[in-house]
């Protein structure tokens, strides 16, 4: 009688340090067999040098190298996730499967399915709390239901924090499972590997102690760059709330729980991804003008910080915070273009795409969401740019020829477009 073993499923967890899931498998007492699976539904999506499935596809093969450190070996698979776990259900006597929760709308259809699948082969799915501080449900209105504005969801989630879920059982041996490896390349699944790199992120107690006043300032290194790292859980989540505790870093942590906020928002109304939060928001009679829907994607509004952002976007795959805000307020408020545009564009091009932050944001930007900016607070982007880049360096950096002649004319009027959206916004509200 082969001998039984359980499974991990790595998603959205890339590391072997302090992965809640992965250490539970390793105590189980059998052996484990780690696994990966490309899953064409989200693949398919992609274009082929997409940044963040090399980035994945890297950060695979480091995993792989540090098991094989440890006797065995990553496994990577490249079909739908319930024929891959059916197949190694027939194949494999197991006793179950192991794997961290995933929040997203399309996560859940998938689990709830997988779930059953394996109920019927009478095989456990094990899932367990790991992105997360507080899961969605965790931090609940006296009343039971979930918060929908930011400020008393955070006192919340602090006055319930304990320290205590910092701290994860650790492994007591590494005991792997040997079957034949098998392994996916990209250029298996038609993929070529792109130029764009993620950079490492930056957390020390330097940092963190001039967070406040350095985060808003595009063109310094003020901010940690830990969200590409969160999204695909190369970095675990508690140690660095922990180091945040430990540097004082409260504005930093704020910032941190907004992640969890709108992660709960996703979980309970998951038909914000198509629709406004304020019904009455789509009512808004979209200009959407394509020309200037590929002016803003391009860099080439006229309006230097706007422009700026977008390039470095397109550039990089990332974009500094504050420029988000102020692209995303022109797109929708300047331009009079839904936010469901904007929403799709930051998702195909961002490294830390994660659709509950994309969602909630971009719906804050249009004054939909809900705990909106109020739909008449106009972002100015030359304003913007004169407060939060004084010495035009970051606008320089990305639209070095801005003040040019042949740089484009700003492709609407600000006060003319300000007018024009306040009109719109409330003829949808009246
Ligand atoms: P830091 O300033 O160092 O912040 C630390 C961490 O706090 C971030 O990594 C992130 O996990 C969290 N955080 C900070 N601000 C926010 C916020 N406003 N909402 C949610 N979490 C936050 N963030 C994403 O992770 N994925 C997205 O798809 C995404 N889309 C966005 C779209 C728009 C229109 C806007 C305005 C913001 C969006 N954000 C998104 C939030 C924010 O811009 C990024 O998290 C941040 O710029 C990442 O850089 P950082 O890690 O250096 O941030």
């Amino acid at each position: 009688m082969p001998q039984k073993l359980v499974i991990h499923w790595f998603r959205r967890d890339l590391r072997l340090e302090d992965n809640t899931s992965l250490n539970s498998a390793l105590n189980s007492g059998f052996p484990v067999l780690p696994i990966f699976i490309f899953d064409p539904n989200i693949l398919d999506e992609l274009p082929e040098d997409d940044a963040r499935l090399t980035f994945i596809h890297g950060q695979l093969s480091g995993l792989k190298q540090q098991i094989e450190a440890q006797g065995g070996t990553l496994h990577t698979y490249y079909g739908t996730p319930k024929s891959v776990l059916e197949s190694l259900a027939k194949e494999h006597q197991l006793e179950a499967i192991y794997t961290n929760r995933d929040y997203e709308p399309y996560a859940r259809e998938r689990d709830a399915s997988i779930d059953s699948l394996l109920a019927a082969h009478e095989v456990a799915f094990k899932t367990f709390k790991d992105q997360v501080i507080m899961e969605p449900g965790e931090v609940l209105k006296p009343d039971g239901k979930p918060y929908t504005v930011y400020t008393p969801y955070m006192k919340k989630w602090r006055a319930g924090f304990k320290p205590d879920v910092l701290h994860t059982a650790q492994p007591n041996h590494f005991n792997w499972a040997k079957p034949e490896p098998q392994w996916v390349d990209l250029d298996d699944m038609g993929f070529k590997k792109s130029s764009i790199e993620v950079p490492p992120y930056r957390l020390n107690a330097e940092l963190l102690g001039q967070y406040a006043n350095s985060r808003d300032i595009p063109s310094i290194n003020g901010t940690s760059l830990l969200s590409t790292h969160l999204r695909f859980g190369t970095v675990s989540i508690r140690q660095i709330v922990k180091l945040a505790i430990e540097a004082n870093g409260d504005s930093f942590l704020i910032e941190l729980i907004w992640r969890e906020f709108f992660m709960q928002i996703l979980w309970f109304f998951p038909h914000t991804t198509i629709n406004s939060f304020k019904p009455k928001y789509d009512g808004i009679k979209w200009r959407n003008n394509e020309r200037e829907f590929e002016a803003w994607k391009n860099g080439q509004t006229g309006y230097p910080m706007v422009d700026a952002g977008m390039r470095e976007l397109n550039a990089t795959g990332l974009m500094h915070n504050r420029v988000r805000m102020v692209v995303a307020s022109f797109l929708c408020k300047h331009l009079l273009i839904d936010w469901r545009w904007g929403e799709a564009y930051f998702a195909s091009k961002l490294l830390d795409f994660e659709q509950a932050s994309n969602v909630g944001n971009w719906q804050w930007a249009a004054g939909s969401g809900c705990d909106a900016a109020p739909y008449f607070r106009i972002f100015n982007p030359t304003s913007q740019w004169e407060k939060f880049d004084k010495q035009s360096k970051y606008v320089s950096k990305w639209v070095p020829e801005y003040q040019d002649l042949h740089y484009a004319r700003p492709i609407v009027d600000h006060k003319e477009a300000r007018i024009r959206c306040l009109e719109r916004y409330k003829a949808a509200l009246a």
